[in-house]
């Protein structure tokens, strides 16, 4: 390929670094330093990734490029469709043999392998690559392996409390939390009455513009046997679009968030949810200016606290805290498996078919939309993968596939730690594991399902009911010093030795059927 021009400086912005106030662009000289981006199919195919989140990447990437040109920066740009090799390593090789420039330049990547392959091919070549902190993030993964140190036990709770103070959110004149108290979580656990959610509103709708109707087209066509649909996609895909997701969920549904925040119910995909996290992993959207306009809706009195507390809670609390975790464990947390949990994946997480009704809901408007919200991955999908006993590994790429917020730094610890329990309490002082009783408590999906979730055993048995109890008693040993486990091994030791028999052999028989194994 023909080399354009001698390069000073190339800065890689990858597919989720879209901010244009990066650190790359503090001592950026338009006349000699370049911009490289480069759309890899490596990307798409290493997890059998969603048609909507391809689709959301590269009409994000393409908006910020055309954005970036008319702001006078050179942009070497190279489409998934002109031929773009297979790897990131082998694409930034490739224009570092074409732009020959002096150093290369980039913010801290979401992905440590990401990280690893553009250090590789630096060091091939024999290039000075510098790795700048990420800005978009409140803390940095260095402030983070701070706090952790000689802790015995991290806890979100209070990493969440010290950056409150650090950026003075939500306190008083006298450094103390608004409303007496840091955490409103128990007033953010509401299920609605019988009648559901009443006059929700409808999330905006974002005109396709610009590169996302050609993107649209392309991902359909070459990325056809991708799971999911592009019928119902509307991501914002640009800064602007972010922003006005933002203001239509400040004005709308932000005030009943905190209440409905745990809340489930059948055909209703985002409830009072924001759908701002692929807006804000893509980086459109600054998480200061979230929290800030969350915060001004609590003091003009349009939003209560506990739901501005809870939202505030999510973005500087449980996103800056996850992001730490991955960085202070990897890459070996990618390994672990406390559990030892070796089931293959069931294909109905792929198809969405099966008799339970909040599987299919949920796997369902996943394949539809590539989104779920918070409970519906955790207590649904991610729950029924833990009581299965299904390999951490595979539900890790079954979420970084099927979601199109899925970047590794977020989904790794939200799965494989806080559902999967594979990190041995790293993410969470106990498994989330239930019976099918909470699900039936939180939504209306039982009163449509052929199962009865209070049933472990006989033909209307609840499959999460069944492999609740069999979860417990075949981890009771390990679970057993575990302070928070205790009410729910005791109501276990309950049964008799007959009932538990009668469990293990039904979740045997679940496993066979749905994973062809026992
Ligand atoms: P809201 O409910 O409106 O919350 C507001 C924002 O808070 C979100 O946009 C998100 O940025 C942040 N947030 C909320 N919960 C978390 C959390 N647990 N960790 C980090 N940030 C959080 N989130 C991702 O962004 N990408 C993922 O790939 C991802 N994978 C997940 C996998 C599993 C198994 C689980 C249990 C959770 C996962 N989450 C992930 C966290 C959470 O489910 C999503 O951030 C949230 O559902 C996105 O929808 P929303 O924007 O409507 O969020
Ligand atoms: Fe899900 Fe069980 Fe309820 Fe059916 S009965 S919807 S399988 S929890």
């Amino acid at each position: 390929m023909a080399k354009i021009k001698k390069t000073r400086r190339m800065a890689i912005v990858l597919g989720d670094q879209l901010n244009a106030d990066a650190a790359i662009f503090d001592d950026f000289d338009k006349q000699r330093d370049i911009l490289w981006m480069a759309e890899v199919a490596g990307e798409s195919t290493r997890v059998w990734t969603h048609k909507a989140r391809i689709a959301l990447f590269l009409s994000a990437m393409r908006h910020y490029r055309d954005a970036r040109r008319n702001a006078g920066y050179t942009v070497d740009y190279r489409q998934v469709d002109d031929g773009a090799a297979d790897s990131l390593g082998e694409e930034l090789a490739e224009a570092i043999r074409r732009n020959q420039p002096e150093e290369l330049v980039m913010v801290q990547a979401g992905e440590w392998r990401v990280q690893r392959e553009i250090e590789s091919a630096a060091e091939e070549y024999g290039i000075e690559l510098q790795v700048l902190d990420d800005l978009h993030f409140f803390s940095t993964p260095s402030d983070f392996a701070n706090h952790a140190e000689g802790r015995k036990q991290l806890r979100l709770e209070f990493y969440y409390r010290e950056l409150r103070k650090q950026y003075g959110i939500l306190l008083d004149e006298d450094g103390q939390p608004i409303g007496g108290q840091w955490n409103f979580d128990s007033e953010n656990r509401g299920a609605f009455d019988k009648s559901g959610p009443r006059d929700l509103p409808a999330p905006p709708a974002f005109r396709s513009h610009g590169p996302t109707q050609d993107v649209l087209q392309f991902v359909a066509k070459q990325f056809e046997s991708h799971p999911g649909s592009l019928d119902s996609f509307n991501w914002p895909t640009t800064p602007g679009q972010a922003e006005r997701a933002l203001e239509e969920f400040i004005k709308h549904r932000l005030p009943s968030f905190g209440k409905y925040q745990d809340a489930l119910w059948t055909d209703e995909p985002f409830l009072y949810h924001s759908l701002l996290s692929s807006s804000l992993n893509l980086k459109l959207l600054d998480p200061r200016q979230v929290v800030r306009a969350a915060e001004e809706a609590y003091h003009l009195g349009h939003a209560p606290l506990a739901s501005v507390e809870g939202f505030i809670r999510q973005i500087l609390g449980w996103r800056e805290y996850v992001r730490g975790v991955y960085w202070l464990n990897m890459p070996e947390y990618l390994e672990r498996n406390a559990l030892r949990a070796r089931q293959p994946l069931p294909d109905l997480y792929w198809s969405g078919e099966t008799d339970m009704h909040c599987l299919s809901q949920i796997v369902g408007q996943t394949l539809e939309h590539g989104y779920a919200h918070h409970i519906q991955r955790l207590m649904v999908s991610g729950l029924f993968a833990l009581l299965l006993g299904v390999d951490p590994r595979q539900v890790h790429e079954w979420y970084l596939a099927v979601y199109v917020d899925a970047v590794e730094w977020v989904e790794l610890p939200n799965t494989l730690g806080m559902s999967q329990y594979a990190d041995g309490g790293v993410m969470a002082s106990k498994p989330y594991c239930a019976s099918g009783n909470y699900i039936n408590r939180m939504s209306n999906y039982c009163k449509s399902c052929r199962f009865n979730p209070s049933k472990a055993t006989g033909e209307e048995a609840c499959p999460f009911t069944t492999l609740y109890w069999d979860f417990l008693a075949r981890h009771q040993d390990e679970l057993t010093e575990n302070t928070r486990m205790q009410l729910q091994l005791k109501n276990l030791n309950r049964k008799s030795a007959d009932e538990i028999i009668a469990i293990r052999k039904q979740a045997k028989e679940f496993r066979v059927h749905l994973c062809g194994e026992s």
